[in-house]
């Protein structure tokens, strides 16, 4: 997959109607509808912002949650046109539909160095069938088409990726940055290249695993994926989260690995609880002997010594997936000591993962790493070495 993308720099918006793509799908209260975390509009800002002094006249367009019937009113996006307007001080003109009367009406009317929002994309039925008549009406609004919502680009809808076909289409700065950064490290890592995956589940990083396997130099497995590792290889994993139907798998990876001269580490010592509890007293067990009644819940101090050296001297690491149930303060310990190491290293350190990233948020290192992909499943994807829909219809540079 080509990451080599035209940017908003790469154009001129002068006095033009851009029609830009952003990740306002906010978490919000549901008694009230009040936002309670705007990080996604203050991440838009710079685009935004730009594309303003530039004198652009700005249509910015999301999807919002899942409305499943068209127009529902706990779906709206006036609650972040008011907040839109509030962080860049002006006046954010709110469209009551997506590319009806309204919509069309205030889109015409709008002058270089304003801003509309359109209502929520999923509004309308064919924007996750990508209907081709629904992207060349968004697309009829406005003569540039911006996308910046990387949270979304793994999905080819029609404002992610169908209005692309009708308008000369370019990233924004958030996408610029994943691109540049996570498909420089994928396509052109600055070796070694370190994976360090871990999470709960082998079977939903598969794809992450096969891909990382033909491009690192050096793998980790922690979280509960490795008590499947574990048992693959003869061990005993007592009451830890195994999957048994790819105990296969991890065996095929293990000997992948060797074939390949990738370097794959397993954790050589647990710290294991009665049960899965806040509360549970951590035990100290060796990864290959835990006991019949104990379940595995974080990586044990051998594990994070091996761990953290073999990160000192990486060009580059990805991380995707915590080392343990960190949501326990008894069982944090081995995915902060990841956390830390990766922030004293001068290598590029990047985050995919919702958990890792909110991880590392909570633990105080997030400004210390190179990056922190912003989507959940659109890096993972990205990480999985998949084509994205919503990159790859943006012009090459
Ligand atoms: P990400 O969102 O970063 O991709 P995942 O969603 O794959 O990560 O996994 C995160 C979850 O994995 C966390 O909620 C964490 O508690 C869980 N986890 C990590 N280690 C273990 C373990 N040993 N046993 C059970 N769950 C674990
Ligand atoms: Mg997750």
């Amino acid at each position: 997959m080509n990451y080599n993308k035209k940017t908003v720099r790469d154009i001129d918006v002068k006095g033009k109607k851009v029609l830009l793509r952003c990740d306002f799908n906010v978490p919000q209260d549901k008694a009230t509808g009040a936002i309670t975390d705007d990080k996604r509009i203050r991440a838009a800002l710079p685009t935004i912002q730009y594309l303003l002094d530039q004198g652009a006249a700005v249509i910015a367009c999301s999807h919002l949650g899942k409305p499943k019937n068209g127009p529902e009113a706990a779906f709206s996006l006036a609650p972040v046109a008011k907040r839109l307007g509030e962080l860049l001080g002006r006046d954010v003109v709110m469209a009551a539909d997506v590319v009806g009367e309204d919509a069309r009406s205030k889109a015409a009317a709008l002058q270089p160095g304003q801003i509309l929002l359109l209502e929520n994309t999923r509004f309308e039925k064919g924007e996750t069938k990508n209907d081709p008549e629904l992207a060349k009406a968004m697309a009829g609004l406005a003569e540039v088409y911006v996308s910046d919502a990387f949270g979304a680009v793994h999905r080819a809808h029609a404002s992610t990726a169908g209005v692309a076909a009708y308008l000369p289409a370019v990233s924004g700065f958030l996408i610029q940055k994943e691109l540049e950064i996570m498909g420089g490290a994928l396509a052109n890592p600055k070796r070694p290249l370190v994976a360090i995956l871990g999470g709960s589940k082998v079977s939903s990083k598969i794809g992450v695993i096969n891909h990382l396997l033909d491009i690192a130099d050096t793998i980790i497995i922690g979280g509960g994926m490795a008590y499947t590792f574990a048992k693959a290889q003869g061990g005993s994993v007592g009451t830890s989260l195994l999957e048994s139907d790819w105990l296969d798998y991890c065996n095929d990876m293990i000997a992948k690995a060797k074939e390949k001269g990738v370097k794959l580490l397993l954790p050589e010592d647990t710290q294991c609880a009665k049960e899965f509890s806040a509360d549970a007293e951590p035990v100290l067990h060796g990864s290959m002997s835990i006991p019949d009644d104990m379940m595995g819940m974080d990586i044990g101090p051998k594990t994070i010594a091996a761990y953290t050296a073999a990160v000192q001297d990486a060009g580059t690491v990805i991380w995707n997936g915590p080392m343990g149930v960190f949501e326990f303060p008894n069982f944090a310990e081995g995915t902060r000591a990841i956390a830390k190491a990766l922030a004293a290293t001068d290598a590029i350190t990047i985050i995919g993962g919702g958990d890792s990233a909110a991880a590392v948020a909570q633990m105080g290192f997030a400004d210390k790493m190179t990056h922190i992909s912003t989507g959940g499943g659109a890096s993972l994807e990205f990480l999985e070495g998949k084509e994205l829909p919503g990159v790859a219809c943006l012009l090459d540079q």
